[in-house]
């Protein structure tokens, strides 16, 4: 489903595509529940598909159904299983970058949380900023790019996140979520909201927030 808040962003990116002007590494940085991987997946999807219109895949092609089968070959993703990234998840992307495509030609790596990388790790990442390859394309979420080296921010496209209230409660309206008063608080994280719907965990929060203010 597109997310109304990262709509500007997305055409901002796709045109820049159109352009060749589109940056090998591109980092996004927002709140946890903002959207980044929703942005991330589309982005994906919408580069290692072979006829793609304004970067949105077109959901037919060899490549889009290896994409909704969670097969591409020539697609990684890197996410935190523990407390940081090493090194050697790092040099497998390495590995994977420099081998040839399997489909179209383009191939995306993700990498979420990257601020969780080890000083050894972005120094490994690092080398793989700096020597840019054809259509390799590298697409890093982060939660506070104070948290990572300045060297490797300059050497990416950095995006923030910024979210529209109006189209968050827009949304969380469409999501037949209940006007709870403690939802404004959570208007930049809107699929925070939606993870605890769809957790049942609404109620719940509801009644901690209300425990937390009578106190
Ligand atoms: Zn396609």
């Amino acid at each position: 489903m597109p997310l109304p808040w990262l709509e500007g962003l997305y055409q901002q990116l796709a045109q820049s595509f159109t352009q060749q002007r589109f940056h090998h590494a591109q980092l996004f940085n927002g709140d946890k529940g903002v959207g980044k991987q929703c942005l991330v997946d589309s982005l994906a999807d919408g580069l290692l598909c072979a006829s793609p219109v304004n970067l949105r895949a077109c959901g037919n092609c060899k490549s889009c159904q290896l994409n909704q089968a969670g097969t591409h070959p020539d697609k990684r993703v890197v996410k935190v299983e523990g407390q940081t990234i090493g090194v050697d998840e790092i040099r497998e992307i390495s590995d994977f970058i420099n081998h040839s495509a399997a489909q179209n030609g383009n191939k995306v790596v993700v990498l979420e949380q990257c601020h969780k990388m080890t000083t050894a790790a972005a120094n490994a990442l690092l080398k793989t900023l700096e020597e840019p390859s054809l259509r390799r394309y590298l697409l890093l979420t982060c939660e506070q790019t104070a948290l990572l080296p300045a060297t490797i921010l300059s050497r990416c496209a950095v995006h923030e996140i910024k979210v529209n209230s109006e189209y968050t409660k827009k949304w969380l309206a469409s999501l037949n979520i209940a006007n709870y008063s403690w939802l404004e608080l959570f208007a930049r994280q809107p699929l925070l909201v939606q993870q605890w719907q769809n957790d049942n965990q609404l109620e719940a929060v509801d009644s901690l927030y209300k425990f937390a203010t009578e106190i």
